[in-house]
């Protein structure tokens, strides 16, 4: 099964700010939710607040990751760390598909770093306020495999970069 992330971020790596989006980009929106239709998606707790509308996206399945032994929001599936949230999405291969999507936040992404086969970064070119940052990753195991230029509202790539197989 593939393990991808997927993640807007700006040059510093800014990818939130007060428990938003520092940016309104639709074609960003809408190639996330192509992305992930169908899909398992693993998050964070506070990313999993951030949705828009305060809840589930329809047609996916949401594994989110708290330490909060009663949190039971409606529509998710919660684990108390990321190897269940792992175990979680292999489970459901079968109904969910063979590839199953990190989206975030932060805190999410780090600990997921080490067991991903696959980034889908949109790369942007413009700077933004934020309190929350992709991590550093490790550039030098992972290979570019598709990047395409946008140019709405500002500048941006959307970028393609999978493990190298050791
Ligand atoms: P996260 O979404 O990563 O959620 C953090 C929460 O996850 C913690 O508070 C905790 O939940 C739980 N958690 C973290 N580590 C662990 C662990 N080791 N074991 C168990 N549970 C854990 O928060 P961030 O603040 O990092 O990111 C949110 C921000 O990122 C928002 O601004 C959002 O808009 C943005 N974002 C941006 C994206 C982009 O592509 N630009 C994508 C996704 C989010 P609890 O407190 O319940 O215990």
């Amino acid at each position: 099964m593939r393990l991808s992330a997927v993640a807007a971020l700006d040059p510093q790596r800014v990818i939130g700010n007060k428990g938003k989006l520092p940016w309104s980009i639709p074609e960003d929106m809408a190639f996330f939710r192509d992305l992930t239709r169908g899909h398992a998606m693993i998050m964070g707790r506070k990313t999993f607040e951030s949705l828009p509308g305060g809840r589930p996206l329809p047609g996916r399945l949401h594994v989110v990751v708290s330490r909060q032994g009663s949190y039971r929001p409606l529509g998710a599936v919660v684990v108390s760390n990321i190897e269940s949230a792992f175990q979680e999405v292999r489970l459901h291969r079968e109904e969910w598909g063979d590839e199953a999507f990190v989206i975030g936040g932060g805190e999410i992404y780090g600990l997921a770093m080490p067991h991903l086969d696959r980034l889908y970064l949109t790369e942007l070119s413009r700077s933004f306020e934020g309190d929350a940052y992709f991590p550093e990753w490790p550039v030098k195991e992972f290979k570019e495999i598709e990047r395409r230029r946008k140019t709405e509202p500002f500048p941006f790539d959307f970028v393609i970069y999978d493990r190298l197989k050791s």
